[in-house]
């Protein structure tokens, strides 16, 4: 079973420098992000979303309003057929000192220990360094989504292979499933 962890910020809703999303109705899409989910979904994927929102502990916004931003995602995508296993958010400010927030890869390992997971069967994509670090950290295949933070494009982790978006990474895995 194949299994896909995503970043959020970036990736699914628009980048946004210095900011944060502060309601539901702040969340803006990135075009094609919900057709992307579908070919995974089509591909058998297992999607897992893994996103910082310091904003919580920084008391921009409270867990009640990231429970109603998760509920309207989950809401939005279930019409469309897609269910996500899990929506995985660190709290924290760097201060903090946790041990979930990317580049640290706790999230990425308690999502591996509850669900079992063979860390061959596993990706995590994401806009930032901070997501290439963390799946480097939990020793996971990592690839680079140029949809959001900027410093991503002019990134030196020519290791790393990198997608424009989420749409085209799912394309890419459903045409190399093709004869
Ligand atoms: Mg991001
Ligand atoms: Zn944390």
């Amino acid at each position: 079973m194949p299994h896909i962890f995503i970043d959020r910020d970036g990736v699914l809703n628009e980048y946004l420098s210095k900011d944060y999303v502060k309601s539901p109705q702040e969340w803006v899409w990135i075009p094609n992000a919900i057709k992307g989910l579908k070919i995974l979904k089509e591909l058998n994927y297992k999607i897992y979303i893994v996103s910082n929102q310091s904003c919580i502990n920084r008391k921009i916004i409270s867990w009640k309003t990231i429970n109603a931003i998760n509920s309207q995602l989950r809401r939005q995508l279930l019409k469309e057929k897609i269910y996500i296993e899990e929506i995985i958010i660190c709290p924290h400010i760097n201060e903090d000192l946790c041990s979930c927030r990317k580049p640290k890869p706790g999230m990425l390992n308690t999502l591996m220990q509850i669900y079992q997971m063979d860390k061959q069967d596993i990706f995590f994509a994401g806009d930032s360094i901070s997501d290439l670090d963390a799946g480097k950290n939990a020793n996971i295949k990592v690839v680079g989504l140029a949809s959001g933070n900027p410093n991503m494009a002019t990134s030196k982790r020519t290791n790393i292979k990198q997608y424009k978006s989420l749409y085209r990474l799912a394309r890419q895995l459903q045409g190399s499933l093709k004869p």
